[in-house]
């Protein structure tokens, strides 16, 4: 049994890794500010002797002794992260200090959810690892995007001038029960909307491309990439290479929702990324073959009856 510190633990994808890690035999810290997670995502868990809810903000240092931690604090969607674009840059690099400090201070193996968002608006397609991003330091997803790429310099950094044990996923866009209902982004706000029968807003014209990837094949990888060997340090790809226009995703979300929702077009954000698509197949090679195994209709399947029963 290990002591694993999970932050951002009240979140979407926090909240499955804690329940799949207690589900493992181990005793789980979650670690929260409760800025973009909430309580209702784990309160199924609250009554498991070795589960524990600590209110905590990750820009603040904190001394515990644990043996892993799974760094993933960090609003997720633009909407939240540009809410306040410095908390969200201090969130990023504050937040990896402190959680690499006391992984240096207590030799715990420390893992960091990194992003797609690193590669900014690729030139290169897929993304493979090697590919250093094109990404814009001074627009609107830089707080983030910026923010995660400090990160993985620092968690190197630490991992070469101090030799501690790290580990960096690079995810790609995943989906599923206990995504923010407002929370802006794609997947939530179609699938309300077709149950809803409001209007489906499409950003630009729709020919943009995303990989989606479901919460259960992420969280699987994530738990793998914590258990490899120490030779594996650098960023990984963890996400779904079925790639898919934000359009055609809209249409099948309205399929499988029998939805009469009509498609309106806004306006496309700034720097909002033409594609992304992983190659994932370092993935592949470092965590025992693993791919994902939920195909786009089936996670979409179990989402929109996650959404319907909150209605
Ligand atoms: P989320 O917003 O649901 O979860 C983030 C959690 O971190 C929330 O519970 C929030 O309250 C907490 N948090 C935010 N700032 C904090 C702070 N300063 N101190 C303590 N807690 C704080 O987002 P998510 O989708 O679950 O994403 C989790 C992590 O995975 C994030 O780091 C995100 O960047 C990364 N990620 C997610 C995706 C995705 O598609 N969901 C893709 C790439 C990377
Ligand atoms: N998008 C959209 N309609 C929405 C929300 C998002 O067309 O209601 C688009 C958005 O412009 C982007 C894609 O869907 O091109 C994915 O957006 P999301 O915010 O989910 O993730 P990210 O852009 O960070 O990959």
């Amino acid at each position: 049994m290990k002591c694993i510190l999970v932050t951002g633990g009240a979140g979407f994808l926090g909240s499955h890794l804690c329940e799949h890690l207690l589900n493992d035999g181990h005793e789980v810290i979650c670690l929260d500010n409760f800025f973009t997670g909430t309580k209702k995502n784990i309160i199924h868990l609250m009554d498991r002797p070795y589960f524990e809810v600590i209110r905590h903000d990750v820009i603040n240092p904190i001394y515990l002794e644990v043996d892993e931690i799974y760094n993933l604090a960090c609003p997720a969607s633009p909407i939240q992260y540009q809410f306040n674009g410095i908390k969200t840059v201090k969130t990023s690099v504050m937040g990896s200090i402190n959680m690499l400090g006391l992984a240096k201070r207590v030799k715990a193996k420390i893992l960091q959810a990194s992003t797609s968002e690193v590669y900014g608006d690729p030139q290169v397609h897929p993304q493979p690892e090697e590919y250093w991003g094109n990404v814009n330091p001074i627009g609107e997803r830089a707080c983030y995007d910026e923010g995660k790429r400090c990160a993985e310099t620092l968690f190197m950094s630490y991992h070469k001038q101090n030799d501690v044990k790290i580990k960096i996923a690079r995810i790609f866009n995943t989906y599923g029960k206990r995504m923010g209902l407002n929370d802006g982004r794609v997947v939530s706000n179609i699938v309300l909307q077709a149950i809803r029968g409001e209007d489906i807003t499409i950003y630009g014209d729709g020919s943009q491309t995303r990989s989606f990837m479901y919460v259960d094949d992420l969280v699987e990888a994530l738990i793998l990439l914590m258990g490899t060997d120490d030779s594996v340090t650098g960023p990984v790809n963890i996400g779904n290479p079925n790639e898919i226009t934000i359009l055609e995703l809209a249409k099948l979300i309205v399929d499988l929702t029998g939805s009469t929702s009509k498609f309106v077009f806004k306006k496309l954000p700034n720097d909002d990324p033409a594609k992304r698509n992983p190659d994932i197949s370092l993935a592949k090679e470092v965590l025992n073959g693993w791919q994902p195994k939920v195909s786009l209709e089936m996670g979409l399947i179990e989402t929109i009856q996650y959404f319907k029963n909150l209605q």
